[in-house]
């Protein structure tokens, strides 16, 4: 038997790994584009962004008595998207980059939604209110995504047809 806390809990735990790996992911996706100046603009804003969301979850998480401790060590669970992007060196990166990006912004609206819901139904205020915070941020990035990626796929062909330019990121 495990309570609606309970669940919050883990939830927020898992949350709380997903956006430490979504922070090395962004990282390294901002740390290697060099032609491709609005996409890492847009990426550097959400590294900002997302460590912020770091920090609510860990009031949420301290406030409800879960410790530091407790909440290391968990983002094998979300390694996956992290190494998926993070590795790339296929010739099309910044097209596959931001692509995964509009996926993981998607899991993230998905994880938030659930939150929302549990917190609510939980009776935290406090929480509830932090992940709709969180939320609208995790829209306005995927949202992003899914508006540029057009235009960041004529920028990757342009460059990729051009005899002596750099396309893949
Ligand atoms: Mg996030
Ligand atoms: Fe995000």
């Amino acid at each position: 038997m495990s309570t609606p806390t309970d669940n919050l809990l883990d939830w927020l735990r898992d949350a709380h790994a997903m956006e430490q790996q979504a922070e090395k992911m962004l990282t390294a996706q901002a740390e290697r584009l060099e032609h491709y100046p609005d996409l890492k603009a847009r990426i550097v804003q959400h590294i900002d962004e997302t460590r912020g969301q770091r920090e609510l979850l860990e009031s949420c998480l301290q406030r409800l008595g879960s410790s530091p401790s407790t909440f290391k060590d968990l983002s094998a669970k979300v390694m996956a998207f992290g190494q998926a992007v993070a590795g790339m060196t296929v010739s099309d990166e910044v097209v596959k980059g931001a692509m995964s990006g509009y996926v993981f912004e998607n899991m993230e609206i998905a994880s938030y939604t659930v939150l929302i819901a549990a917190a609510k139904r939980a009776g935290d205020a406090q929480t509830q209110t932090a992940c709709e915070q969180i939320l609208k941020q995790e829209v306005a990035m995927a949202d992003w995504l899914r508006d540029h990626l057009p235009q960041i796929t004529v920028a990757f062909l342009e460059r990729s047809a051009a005899p002596n330019l750099d396309a893949k990121r």
